[in-house]
């Protein structure tokens, strides 16, 4: 075939690319793909960026030492070990390589395939093979989609836990996305997944930034404040506004609706009233004092996503708007998430599309989205206790856990010392909870010394009973959790 080329690597490889008539452009770059499909090669709209050195030791450094998808042994990011890179390759579609010949162009994988629609995806809309931007689940399009394609309530929690730390590990390298948006992070509902794409963008420390400004709602207040500005005074893209770009697309991906658009008219000019809107007024829907911005339809609202997240998106949306250096950091959205995670209650009515909520009131066990009671006559609270480092005998509480039937307990919920993170050592199963006849067990998979609540060793495939008021180690080990059992009554 006569449209397929070879670009020459920085690393020395050559790899074959298949030239078409109208490639894919963005802002910046436009995408040719290898014959296979599995990686694209991208080449700068613009000569002068693809001659820019300032753009070539940018790259260079992304897919070098700041690169967490890489062994540090391999040349990747410090610290960084074959796990966490195996981890956080899932987590981004990292560039791989530069292209030297026959220009200046960067290599990176295709996005992986469940991120783009497939057959059934929409009866109405013409989207197969579409990337899957979160605005087809959160905006107007939501109703023309399969309900297959649109996940529940649960599995958008967990695609903003995963962006949370895809965040968190660029900002700990100092690293910041500048373009966070439903553009640059693909999701995939049905499986709970995300990446972050649009790599070679990143701020890098030291090194010149980008010219890039954002995406419309996504962009922070001072950036688009400031934007007529010298550059003296301007706010540039940078890991606090990563913060409020990050907060807006978890808002989304939860409520299905923006945090700062709302009935408020700033001005009768419609571009002054959406630069004022986003920028030098913004204000949060939800603020609790400042009420003019406020829907009038809202029903489900922050308060129904327990302390945590409650106090994260006021942080974020009432003190950090205006105000970058209260915006909560990366690490503790991906702390707050987890929390949050574990209090997940599955609604009791069949019909309810979010499946789960947030059951953080126990005396009032209710699904704010569709308003179902639960129907069931108790709930099991687990909580989780960790022995102080040096000083055995005392325990401070690591966690805590709303129970119910299949409940799985993983290698975190065992241990001290292991959190539920890309340092993991695995994702398994290693226990669950069952409920029968009103009565909860805890069903051992594979763990080798679990005990029970009178100390004895509970084998793989047998069962122990949590019976309220049971306080025990769960494993013949020194970093075991202590596990406390409390049962409520709630009908
Ligand atoms: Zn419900």
């Amino acid at each position: 075939m006569d449209n397929i080329r070879r670009a020459l690597t920085m690393s020395g490889r050559e790899i074959e690319y298949v030239v078409t008539k109208n490639p894919p452009r963005g802002g910046m770059k436009y995408t040719y793909f290898t014959p296979d499909k599995s990686l694209v090669v991208q080449f700068f709209n613009d000569p002068e960026n693809a001659a820019d050195p300032g753009i070539h030791d940018r790259i260079k450094a992304i897919i070098g030492r700041y690169n967490p998808t890489v062994p540090e042994k391999l040349g990747g990011a410090n610290g960084n070990d074959e796990r966490t890179a195996a981890y956080f390759s899932k987590c981004y579609c990292w560039p791989l390589d530069i292209v030297v010949r026959p220009e200046f162009g960067i290599i990176s994988p295709a996005y992986p395939k469940n991120f783009f629609f497939g057959d059934n995806a929409s009866q109405i809309l013409q989207i197969k093979g579409k990337d899957k931007k979160s605005n087809w689940f959160t905006g107007r399009s939501r109703k023309y989609l399969n309900s297959s394609e649109l996940g529940d309530f649960r599995s958008m929690l967990q695609i903003s836990i995963l962006l949370s730390r895809a965040v968190r590990r660029m900002h700990q390298a100092g690293l910041a996305h500048s373009d966070l948006s439903p553009n640059n992070v693909l999701v995939d509902p049905r499986t709970g997944t995300c990446v972050v794409i649009d790599i070679d963008s990143l701020v890098v420390p030291g090194l010149f930034p980008p010219e890039v400004i954002g995406t419309r709602g996504y962009v922070a207040p001072e950036v688009l404040q400031t934007l007529g500005m010298d550059r003296k005074q301007r706010k540039f893209p940078g890991v606090q506004t990563d913060l409020h770009s990050m907060a807006v697309l978890i808002y989304e991906y939860i409520f299905l609706r923006h945090p700062i658009i709302g009935p408020k008219i700033y001005s009768e000019d419609p571009e002054q009233d959406d630069y004022l809107c986003l920028g030098e007024k913004a204000t949060f829907i939800e603020d609790p004092v400042d009420t003019s911005n406020r829907p009038d339809d809202l029903k489900v609202t922050v308060n129904d996503l327990g302390p945590h997240l409650e106090d994260l998106f006021m942080r974020v949306f009432c003190k950090g708007l205006h105000n970058p250096s209260e915006r909560p950091a990366a690490i503790e959205w991906e702390r707050g998430l987890l929390k949050t995670w574990n209090l997940l209650h599955s609604c009791s009515n069949p019909n309810c599309d979010k499946r789960y909520f947030i059951l953080h009131d126990i005396n009032n066990p209710v699904c704010p989205f569709c308003g179902t009671r639960i129907k069931d006559d108790t709930i099991l609270k687990l909580d989780f206790y960790a022995q102080r480092r040096g000083n055995p005998g005392r325990w401070f509480k690591k966690s805590e856990m709303i129970a119910e039937n299949n409940t799985p307990l993983c290698v975190w919920n065992l241990h001290s010392n292991v959190f539920p993170d890309e340092k993991a050592p695995d994702r398994e199963v290693k226990a669950y909870i069952q409920k029968k006849e009103g009565r909860y067990y805890l069903v051992n998979l594979t763990l080798k010394n679990l005990l029970s609540p009178d100390g004895s060793t509970v084998p793989p495939g047998y069962a122990t009973e949590l019976y309220p008021g049971a306080a025990f180690r769960l494993l013949r080990d020194d970093d075991s959790l202590l596990m406390k059992v409390e049962l409520f009554n709630i009908n």
